[in-house]
């Protein structure tokens, strides 16, 4: 691509992979990486940052519309003739079978400004309720939690910079090690002290963190975690810990919650996780003790996927929130409760309108005063707005069905390897009158489409991000786009012109970024105060920041929430009873073995950016199951050999690799890859009934060596 400035400076920007979105400069021609020094990277990058302008320079980049033709095939096309084919087919379905039967699917790592317009096309030029996107795979059960326990879901309410005054941090499920090395830093502190306590049925690179004094590692059987939570709980009540003024004080619903974890202590929880009884009360101890209300410097408890994605997500995560409610930790110094969120933009991407159930500014859908205020300012009559749709797992069960979409239009996902059970989803896949796929790359799910559309990319446009504090920062153009390839913020706008909608989409990044401002004021994520160019002085800026701050002054943004109150109706966090169900799919005679699935240091996702990166492919070139040395000898398996791992939905093919990291009766596999090594192929497609989180994270297999019989 060419350089927008040959001779310009260079260009400030960020990561375009994970939710730390460190700070980087990109450089000439070439867009050169560099580390920039920022609070969250302090100058640091991964392999995946270091390469990633390298996609930018995909051999198989997309750059000509594609419609698959008579013959089964792509075939090249004008933007003209692909953009009228999918109207037409859109107003057709529509006047069938209704709007609802064009559905959306977004991504987590568009911008805010994308994600915006995606949710405003579909509710306004389609009038669709089906948009969800694939945060729901990542962050939902936390956002559901937070929300409703703490009146808002800000993944971190704190900055990163925070974890470094911690004196004790409870890692629930985050292997960040490996997803996110340059956070690594901030647990320099904490590690210092022997107070980095990690939950991980694998001793995974964060889990060897604890190493050497460091900490503590707790490795429970797969979809037990919660177990974990109420008996640490029952220990804080049981031996007088929790700060009972700020109970008192800040939290209702503490006896209900106090009763729940009254039977869980903690010989009866080591029966069910496998957690030694004497550990789990070390560990709660030492939480207390790092408490500002035992004269502790502060304590953290953090939630990754391995505890958030699961049928019982949501109510772990609210285990984990009524532990830092019981020591009294949100809103103190160095201390609560917060969700490391993975996607680049998984944060923005569920506050600004592309989920099912709610509106930009954070809002819920069914909020009259929020639907009010936001056909406000789109120009609409708020009874035309759509309701409440279908959750993305589950609108994915439905596609092709009778009752279901007809038409799906994709944004930022390659779900054929990032959804659960996808073998079911390329067959409903497939029964679409019509796929569109916007992307960059010929992904495995592009290449299943009727029509696809090629886009512009991270150091190719401008726009922002949402960090995993909250943080709002902005996403600078380097270098322009290849010629033919067009932004999503175009696409759309062109899309709903065609579709004869009465609502006028904006094109520009920073005309977007001032529409949503307007409509996010009043929400939880108010965006009000900030603009591109105020982003563009002040990189510190945290939502909420409304239009005016003290006396009518600028406000300051809100870099730490909670400090004096929750929220919710009556400014109290709320403790909710919950319970330990077990997973939807536990292991049997039949299928004896967990499978978890998660990252790798290398790749991001779906893997269909950094699976075009020859540095990350060398380095982790493809899937492999990871396993105890004990089972290997169990099943007869030898490093390298491949192994066939096999559920109720199908079966997966990879190479072993042996470790006395996990424990005797899980195996991991990261989901990165296509084909018959895809980890998905396997994985239950069951959810989380209140925040639709598909269980990625405990599967049934049975295993077995591949061998030709
Ligand atoms: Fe930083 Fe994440 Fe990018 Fe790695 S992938 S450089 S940790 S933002």
């Amino acid at each position: 691509p060419a350089v927008a400035d040959p001779t310009g400076p260079t260009i400030a920007t960020h990561c375009p992979y994970c939710a730390l979105q460190c700070a980087m400069t990109l450089a000439g021609p070439q867009a050169e990486v560099s580390g920039r020094d920022f609070p969250t990277n302090k100058g640091g990058l991964c392999q995946k940052g270091w390469t990633s302008a390298t996609v930018l320079r995909a051999p198989d980049r997309l750059t000509t519309p594609l419609i698959r033709g008579r013959d089964h095939e792509l075939h090249p096309a004008s933007w003209d003739r692909a953009l009228a084919l999918i109207a037409e087919r859109i107003t057709a379905t529509k006047a069938t079978y209704g709007p609802d039967a064009v559905a959306v699917f977004g991504g987590g790592g568009l911008t805010n400004e994308k994600a915006y317009t995606l949710g405003k096309f579909a509710r306004t030029a389609i009038g669709t309720a089906n948009i969800d996107y694939n945060g729901r795979f990542c962050m939902a059960s936390a956002a559901a939690a937070a929300n409703r326990a703490l009146g808002v879901d800000r993944g971190l309410p704190f900055p990163l910079a925070d974890l470094a005054g911690a004196q004790a941090i409870l890692l629930l499920g985050s292997n960040l090690a490996e997803t996110m090395p340059p956070a690594v830093q901030h647990l320099a502190g904490v590690r210092g002290q022997g107070g980095l306590i990690v939950v991980d049925p694998r001793r995974s690179a964060t889990a060897r963190l604890t190493a050497d004094g460091a900490g503590i590692h707790l490795q429970p059987a797969p979809g037990t975690d919660l177990v974990v939570l109420q008996a640490l709980l029952h220990v804080v009540f049981a031996e007088r810990l929790a700060d009972e003024s700020y109970l008192a004080q800040r939290t209702s619903g503490v006896e209900q919650v106090r009763r729940s974890v009254s039977t869980w202590w903690p010989e009866r929880a080591e029966q069910v996780c496998g957690i030694n009884a004497e550990t789990l009360r070390t560990v709660a101890r030492r939480l207390a003790a790092a408490s500002p209300a035992h004269g502790g410097r502060g304590a953290m408890i953090l939630s990754g996927r391995g505890v958030e994605q699961s049928t019982q997500g949501t109510d772990t995560v609210t285990a984990a929130i009524n532990l830092a409610l019981a020591l009294g930790l949100p809103g103190r110094a160095a201390s609560g409760y917060g969700a490391i969120t993975g996607q680049g933009n998984g944060q923005g991407g569920r506050e600004h309108g592309q989920k099912a159930d709610q509106l930009p500014g954070y809002r819920r859908i069914d909020d009259p005063a929020a639907r009010a205020q936001v056909a406000g300012v789109w120009g609409v009559d708020p009874e035309t707005l759509p309701g409440v749709g279908l959750p993305a797992v589950e609108l994915l069960r439905r596609l092709g069905t009778p009752e279901g979409p007809k038409v799906l239009l994709v944004h930022g996902s390659n779900l054929l390897v990032s959804a659960p059970n996808a073998g079911r989803l390329r067959d409903r896949l497939a029964a679409l009158d019509l796929l569109v796929v916007s992307d960059f790359v010929p992904s495995e799910t592009a290449l299943l489409a009727d029509v696809v559309l090629p886009v512009t990319q991270w150091a190719e446009e401008e726009g922002t991000m949402t960090s995993l504090e909250g943080r709002v920062i902005r996403r600078r153009r380097a270098i322009d786009p290849p010629p033919g390839v067009r932004s999503e913020l175009d696409i759309l706008a062109e899309l709903a012109r065609r579709l004869e909608s009465e609502v006028d989409l904006e094109t520009g990044p920073a005309a977007v970024f001032d529409e949503l401002a307007r409509a996010s004021a009043g929400g939880p994520a108010d965006y009000s105060g900030l603009s591109h160019a105020r982003l563009d002085l002040e990189p510190d800026l945290f939502w909420p920041c409304p239009a005016t701050g003290p006396a009518g002054s600028q406000h300051p943004g809100t870099a730490r929430l909670f400090t004096d109150t929750f929220p919710t109706a009556d400014g109290r966090a709320r403790m909710i009873a919950v319970d330990h169900r077990g997973p939807s799919d536990d292991v049997r005679p039949d299928a004896p073995i967990y499978l978890v699935t998660g990252r790798v240091l290398q790749h991001y996702q779906s893997g269909a950016q950094t699976r075009r990166v020859p540095e990350l492919a060398k380095a982790c070139p493809g899937p492999y199951v990871e396993m105890h040395q004990a089972l290997a000898d169990r099943i007869g398996v030898v490093e390298g050999e491949l192994v066939v791992l096999t559920s109720s939905r199908g079966e997966v093919t990879a190479a072993a690799r042996l470790t006395s990291n996990i424990r005797t009766d899980t195996v991991f596999m990261p989901f990165h890859w296509s084909g018959a090594g895809s980890a998905n192929l396997v994985t239950t497609d069951a959810t989380d009934p209140i925040s639709g989180m598909p269980e990625f994270k405990v599967c049934a297999v049975s295993i077995c060596a591949s061998r030709p019989s």
